[in-house]
């Protein structure tokens, strides 16, 4: 029969005397350094071009929405949070959306909304901010989505710009 015999601690390592002073040296040592943590709100997030916020429809220089309700969109969003119903119009484009509402809780800000709009009707934001009283209040009608397309030309820059490096790379031979 084999008998372990357990190691004695130490006075020290009884009252984790070790362990205490190596955590100690470690805050002492972040302490100097610069802190990383960001003071939001106060300090924003930084945003840009390639910032994917919420989506946002884009209203076009004659007042219009650019979307034609065409469902696109609807049928792409992985988290079922577009809902459209459409009506014909007299103007050429013949239909545009009644209702166009997305669900913002659901929304993942994947963007394949923007992937699949074949009119550039609906585009990633800049806003990331998202807070409300009541979940009713989250759901985004288009009173709340639309922006005028000035709002989103840099993102709408920036994806035609993506578009076009793959649109010229699947051109080369
Ligand atoms: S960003 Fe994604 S999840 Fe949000 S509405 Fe568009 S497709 Fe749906
Ligand atoms: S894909 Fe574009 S045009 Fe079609 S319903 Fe969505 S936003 Fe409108």
């Amino acid at each position: 029969m084999v008998i372990l015999q357990r190691k004695e601690l130490t006075l020290a390592e009884r009252l984790y005397l070790p362990e205490i002073l190596r955590g100690l040296s470690i805050t002492f040592r972040k302490f100097f350094k610069k802190a990383i943590t960001r003071q939001y709100p106060e300090e924003p997030l930084p945003k840009d071009e390639v910032t994917r916020g919420q989506p946002r429809l884009v209203v076009k220089d004659d007042g219009h929405l650019a979307c034609v309700s065409c469902g696109l969109c609807e049928a792409a969003c992985p988290a079922y949070a577009i809902t459209i119903d459409g009506h014909e119009v007299d103007r050429p484009i013949e239909r545009e959306p009644e209702r166009f509402e997305i669900d913002m809780l659901r929304c993942i800000l994947c963007g394949f909304c923007e992937e699949a709009c074949p009119k550039d009707a609906i585009f990633m934001s800049d806003e990331l901010e998202l807070a409300d009283l009541t979940r009713a209040e989250l759901v985004y009608g288009i009173d709340k989505l639309k922006r005028p397309r000035s709002a989103l030309q840099k993102r709408i820059d920036y994806v035609y710009r993506i578009n076009d490096r793959w649109r010229n790379s699947s051109s080369t031979p």
